[in-house]
């Protein structure tokens, strides 16, 4: 497994909760952007080093802003790089509100096999509060749209965890959801996160995050209604119909190998070197077009104990969990005080050889991780 990742950083609005970097659009900007992609592009065609990268996710920002003539444009780039004979996944981030019968032609012919819709809620109360673009009908109407256009494998995003999200209003958003029956489902807490707009809300007292008993009963809930519709949990945010797990997102958790393209996009080469593009546009295009791209490159080599921790936080995000025989034998031996006294509260499950955290723990899971790190 290894995958390619392209950061698209253009909305045309911010909502409230986002932090991700990413920029108001404009055209011109993006036509450089996207030259200075293709140049990033072939600049990394030797990544990958043999191994055929197998998933292209394009992200952002939102993707679906742009043209289709830019996406086949990025699309037969890669083609025309990377050896994509191996190719199993091809997914576009899209809000709704792009998503138009020509768009969805495009992507198809642009080779995209996969949707990721950020629908978020079905309350239109809280479309408004958290700025997104679209009402709850125009997400329904574009999933649908989706399916006719030839789109088999969609996943919709949730969101739960904010003030003003009632059981009621939770248990409708997943109902209406899982009436979709779409294959993938990603769903995440709202947190609050430094310089979004949810932030000065909070500092100006007009937001308050609800408890995390508040929090962890909307989770269990939702792991109840998504089984009881058919869905498999297989990692902490993540859902599917069974066969029909992010290959992209799995190769993260696997710590397979994955370039990023972009601004603000990370790479991983499988073993212990991470490195991020700047995250600036301008930076990014200029640096590109002024011959000095290695300059908005950072770089970290990760230590033994890097290396383990970040195993420890990757294996257990996954239900499957880890093994514990593909961690260096002297660490494990150091944790193993910690992990016999998380076995026995139930915190892990230890089962032939895997730990894992149990699915009524997972909504602590980050707790548990922190006790076995180095
Ligand atoms: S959540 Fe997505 S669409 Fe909204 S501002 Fe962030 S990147 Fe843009």
């Amino acid at each position: 497994m290894a995958g390619i990742y392209i950061h698209l950083p253009f909305c045309s609005s911010f909502c409230l909760y986002c932090d991700f970097y990413s920029e108001i659009d404009g055209r011109a900007r993006r036509r450089r952007y996207l030259n200075a992609l293709k140049f990033e592009i072939s600049e990394k065609v030797d990544f990958f080093e043999g191994v055929l990268p197998d998933t292209i996710y394009m992200g952002g920002g939102t993707p679906s802003l742009l043209d289709t003539e830019e996406i086949s444009e990025l699309s037969d780039t890669l083609r025309n790089r990377f050896n994509i004979t191996s190719l199993r996944e091809f997914t576009l981030e899209a809000n709704p509100d792009d998503i138009t019968p020509k768009k969805l032609e495009g992507w198809l012919r642009a080779g995209i096999d996969r949707l990721s819709i950020g629908v978020q809620s079905f309350c239109d109360d809280h479309l408004v509060w958290m700025r997104r673009r679209h009402p709850s009908a125009q997400a329904i109407n574009a999933f649908k749209m989706a399916r006719e256009a030839g789109f088999n494998n969609i996943s919709l995003d949730l969101i739960f965890g904010f003030e003003g999200l009632s059981s009621e209003q939770w248990e409708y958003n997943i109902e209406q959801l899982t009436a979709l029956y779409p294959e993938h489902v990603s769903c995440y807490q709202m947190s609050v996160e430094s310089g979004s707009e949810l932030a000065s809300l909070v500092d100006s007292g007009s937001y308050h995050e609800p408890s995390q008993e508040i929090c962890a009963t909307q989770y269990s809930v939702l792991q109840h209604m998504l089984e009881k519709a058919g869905y498999r949990q297989y990692e902490i945010s993540n859902f599917a119909l069974p066969g029909r797990e992010s290959i992209h997102n799995s190769s993260y958790w696997e710590r397979m190998p994955y370039l990023g393209l972009g601004a603000s996009a990370h790479s991983f080469d499988g073993e212990g070197c991470r490195c991020w593009n700047i995250a600036d546009i301008n930076s990014y295009v200029e640096a590109i077009e002024g011959n000095y791209y290695d300059k908005i490159r950072s770089e970290e080599i990760l230590s033994d104990d890097d290396k383990f921790n970040e195993q420890i936080m990757l294996g257990l995000r996954k239900v499957t969990g880890l093994s514990l025989s593909s961690l260096e034998s002297s660490r494990l031996a150091k944790i193993k005080p910690a992990l016999d006294y998380l076995t026995s509260t139930g915190d892990i499950l230890y089962e032939k050889g895997i730990i894992r955290i149990p699915a009524g723990r997972l909504f602590v899971s980050d707790g548990i991780m922190q006790q076995l790190f180095l």
